[in-house]
């Protein structure tokens, strides 16, 4: 188990390293209770942690990965682990910001425009909840953008899907409450790990604007 290995060893050189520097955040952190400020929702193949991207200590973020990095409707059955942890984050963490993190060159995106995909052959029924989940952006871009290449239409499913997932987190009860008693804000950014740059998405003029 070779790869199994290198993660016991890297494990030794955070807890020679980098765990006695955190030593202490960590210490105050289990003393105050976790009370981290904002929840990320993320894509599972992002390649870097968001806690890596945004220099974040121990606890400052809630972070939910999927395939996409996506956020179902209100309603939608079949992915309790998701909206419970969504739930949790917004009503008992009552985290101040929640911030949908698509990326460039993402697997999932590549994965839910494929035929394989979109033909729902041989699927799961895991995979056809969360297709269900998808669908929305995959369907506007394969409609909007088809006489696009391949890579441009997964650039584009993967900016639609962060919009789609900002509009579905309206569609929660709570979160829209929270939001109307201004103690809550949506973001939705676009990590592109080739560039190192962030875009964040301006609903005045729906476009994706580089931020940092
Ligand atoms: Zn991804």
């Amino acid at each position: 188990m070779p790869e199994v290995g290198k993660l016991i060893s890297g494990f030794r050189t955070f807890k020679a390293t980098t765990f006695p520097r955190q030593k202490d955040v960590i210490g105050h952190l289990l003393a105050q209770g976790h009370k981290p400020s904002t929840l990320v929702i993320s894509c599972a193949d992002i390649r870097l942690s968001p806690a890596e991207i945004f220099s974040s200590n121990p606890g400052d973020l809630y972070v939910i990965n999927n395939i996409g990095g996506l956020i179902p409707k209100f309603g939608t059955t079949g992915i309790a682990g998701i909206l419970s942890a969504l739930e949790y984050a917004v009503n008992d963490l009552e985290v101040q910001n929640i911030i949908v993190l698509g990326h460039a060159k993402c697997d999932g995106m590549k994965m839910i425009m494929s035929e394989k995909f979109t033909a729902e052959k041989g699927l799961s029924e895991a995979m056809k909840v969360w297709l269900s989940v998808a669908a929305e952006a995959r369907d506007a871009v394969k409609k909007q953008l088809a006489d696009k290449s391949e890579e441009e239409q997964q650039a584009a499913c993967e900016h639609e899907s962060i919009i789609i997932a900002m509009r579905n987190l309206l569609s929660y009860p709570y979160i829209k409450k929270r939001l109307d008693q201004n103690k809550l804000n949506i973001f939705g950014w676009h990590f592109d790990v080739e560039s190192g740059t962030i875009s964040g998405f301006n609903p005045d003029t729906n476009f994706f604007n580089e931020i940092a």
